[in-house]
């Protein structure tokens, strides 16, 4: 039986491909917060996902995972990855919204390979929905299926929800394509956002492109906020050229708390049992992306071990860099300019045997970090610009005693809940150091005052893990359209 009543479509299956050269395949999990926080769903409801298995040109027949969710790969060829992938999602959209940290590229033969595979995405969910099925649309990558799968399937329910930012509309204008983005994404019941700001964007944009493209939407009703001041949820409506109504919210996004058990022992755990000690271990986890803010924070630690505010023989900094996007010119230059930072730092202030920073540049599986987040004193999470930041909210979790502190970018979603973290304008490396020179004298003098914090901070992601956030949404889309 193919057909299904909830559907999960994602740029990427939960899983990881590799074709061997003999042309045979292996298939891993790839477990993330998204799975974890759909899984549930998806098995009350018999669901599948939509999604691609990470190789091109070729894909495996839909399968089950060992959870029995059912995987419908959707197949792209090489030239669909480098339009639509690497082109059009990661080098216009992705720049774009991330407030133009680097120049978004607008290219038209981008935005054909973008349209032809949302295409493909929406015609591979019509095939496997069941009547008056539920689909829940992930991310930038396919911002035009709602409103391609409107057109193909009336009888849909349709969510829609973005995990990275949403520009003012101001910087979104400039996308010359922005009238269909806006109306790929009016196609779905419900449009969801982390941060209030990012739906209140949204919501502007709306307005305004209706203004310039011969009104495709109308006026939003008045913005209703509600619920606690930390997460305030709102919801408002889009009126459409088709006399829909689209109901927008803010859902930030969790962790699933109850991965963090016990970490059992690893590599990285006998690496750090190697350190001499260090009075203070600070540490980074990013993609190796040039939002993450990776060379500031290199240099806030530099400038300190330079004034002596922090002393080479008493502090040492962890940072993980995952590969990312690598065929791409910004993270190439940005990689460089991070190794280029590492080296010179260890050559300035390390001796033999004892780098000042230790610099990984490969992806550590999640009890790995779990060693690290514990291990770590100070941990720095430095973006220019990030939809949520789910690394801040795993270390936090790893602290429900109190301990160590959470040096946080004002430009994280995760600063709207995380209050108790030492907050930094990461565009300022004085602000950084301030930020960490504070946090680490709190943890020596003034550790209850430290303690309170770190609590704050945990209490939150415990009480609004990813199952309140794949709930909240999901309710919300239930009722959506129920009162047009
Ligand atoms: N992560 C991982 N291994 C690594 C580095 C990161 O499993 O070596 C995970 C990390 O635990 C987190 C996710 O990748 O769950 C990163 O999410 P985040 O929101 O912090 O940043 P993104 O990469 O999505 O921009």
């Amino acid at each position: 039986d193919d057909s299904n009543s909830f559907v999960v479509v994602a740029n990427r299956l939960p899983v990881d491909m590799t074709v061997h050269p003999d042309g045979s395949y292996s298939i891993s999990p790839s477990p993330g917060g998204l799975v974890t926080g759909l899984s549930p769903v998806l098995e009350q409801h018999r669901g599948c996902w939509v999604g691609w298995p990470g190789t091109v040109d070729v894909a495996p027949e839909p399968f089950r995972t060992d959870t029995g969710v059912l995987l419908h790969p959707v197949v792209l060829t090489a030239s669909d990855y480098e339009g639509f992938y690497e082109g059009f999602s990661n080098a216009t959209l992705w720049p774009l919204f991330h407030d133009l940290i680097v120049t978004p590229v607008y290219n038209t033969d981008w935005w054909h390979a973008f349209r032809e595979v949302n295409l493909k995405f929406a015609e591979a969910v019509s095939q496997v929905a069941a009547h008056g099925a539920t689909v829940w649309v992930q991310d930038y990558q396919l911002l035009l299926v709602p409103g391609i799968l409107r057109q193909m399937r009336p009888d849909l329910k349709i969510g829609f929800f973005l995990h990275i930012p949403f520009p003012s509309p101001d910087l979104f204008r400039q996308l010359p394509w922005r009238e269909e983005i806006v109306r790929g994404m009016l196609g779905a019941d419900l449009v969801g956002f982390h941060l209030v700001q990012n739906a209140e964007n949204f919501l502007a944009l709306t307005q305004q492109v209706a203004g310039t493209a011969g009104s495709h939407v109308g006026q939003p009703d008045t913005l209703q906020v509600s619920g606690e001041a930390l997460v305030r949820e709102i919801s408002a409506h889009v009126e459409t050229a088709d006399g829909r109504r689209v109901s927008v919210g803010a859902f930030p996004i969790s962790i699933d708390v109850e991965m963090f058990g016990e970490a059992s022992k690893s590599a990285v755990l006998d690496l750090l049992k190697t350190l001499d000690e260090p009075e203070t271990v600070f540490l980074g986890v990013d993609r190796l992306d040039y939002t993450k803010g990776i060379l500031q924070r290199l240099l806030a630690f530099e400038e300190l071990l330079e004034s002596g505010a922090l002393e080479a023989d008493r502090a040492v900094l962890l940072q993980v860099a995952t590969p990312s996007r690598e065929r791409i010119d910004h993270y190439r230059v940005s990689r460089s300019q991070v190794e280029e930072a590492v080296g010179r730092i260890n050559g300035r202030f390390g001796r033999m045997g004892r780098p000042v920073v230790h610099y990984l540049h490969r992806s550590l599986s999640k009890n790995d970090l779990q060693v690290l987040y514990t291990a770590a004193d100070v941990m720095l999470v430095t973006p220019f610009k990030d939809g949520m930041n789910l690394v801040a909210k795993e270390f936090v979790a790893n602290h429900r005693d109190g301990t160590g502190a959470l040096v946080l970018s004002e430009f994280a979603g995760a600063a709207t809940e995380l209050t108790g973290a030492y907050l930094c304008n990461p565009f300022d490396v004085e602000s950084i150091k301030r930020q960490m020179v504070a946090a680490v004298h709190d943890l020596k003098h003034n550790p209850e005052s430290a303690a309170t914090r770190m609590k704050t901070n945990s209490e939150q992601v415990y009480t609004h893990d990813v199952n309140v956030w794949a709930s909240s949404f999901l309710d919300c889309l239930a009722q959506s359209g129920e009162n047009s």
